[in-house]
């Protein structure tokens, strides 16, 4: 006992219909459900990790208007988060360009190189789409090096396992960012 509980506030961005709905839902509940409707909302999950009391806020956002073209993030959402999880989906082009801009944006009001500075993963998703895939596994890496991101791809369709390691990751990577401060 006498172990603090860390709480993480978790912010998925993306464009529309990526699947950040269905990589929240997978997190919190293990399952894919195929349909997610139009809903921005924050969860609180509460998980025992390595014997230690963990809560993540995640927060599934929705692209604002015309928000899929300039990569805008509120300052609101920027405060909040302690690491960022940015989603496309290897069968849409315009989805990365944005993934792209929005890890720009973060880097700009953050400053990622320096510690303590908040985390990015960046997560291709819909991998079992491989034969419409138009955004390559490298592109994806090489955006992910250049900007000082972790890097997966993933099905949240597929599994579970996947969409539970991004998470991991970036809870081990706030953690870590959380020594620096
Ligand atoms: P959001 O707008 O980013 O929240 O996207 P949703 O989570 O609502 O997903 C949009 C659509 O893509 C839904 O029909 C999902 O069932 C589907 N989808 C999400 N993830 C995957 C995936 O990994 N593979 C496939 N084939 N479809 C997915
Ligand atoms: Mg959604």
């Amino acid at each position: 006992g006498g172990q603090q509980k860390v709480e993480v506030n978790i912010l998925l961005l993306g464009a529309e219909s990526v699947g950040k709905s269905a990589l929240t839902v997978r997190f919190l509940t293990r399952r894919f459900i195929g349909e997610y409707g139009n809903i921005e909302s924050i969860y609180s999950h509460n998980d025992k990790i390595d014997g230690r009391e963990i809560c993540f806020n995640v927060w599934d956002s929705l692209c604002p208007q015309n928000g899929e073209v300039t990569g805008h993030i509120s300052d609101r959402q920027l405060q909040w988060a302690d690491g960022f999880i940015l989603v496309y989906s290897i069968c849409d082009c315009a989805s990365f360009s944005l993934v792209a801009q929005q890890a720009r944006r973060i880097r700009q009001a953050k400053g990622t190189k320096c510690p303590g500075a908040p985390p990015v993963i960046i997560v291709g998703n819909k991998r079992d789409l491989r034969h419409r895939r138009t955004v390559s596994s490298e592109d994806g890496r090489m955006l992910a090096l250049s900007n000082d991101c972790g890097f997966f791809e993933i099905s949240a369709a597929e599994t579970y396992h996947g969409v539970l390691l991004v998470f991991h990751e970036l809870l081990d990577l706030i953690r870590e960012a959380r020594t620096h401060k």
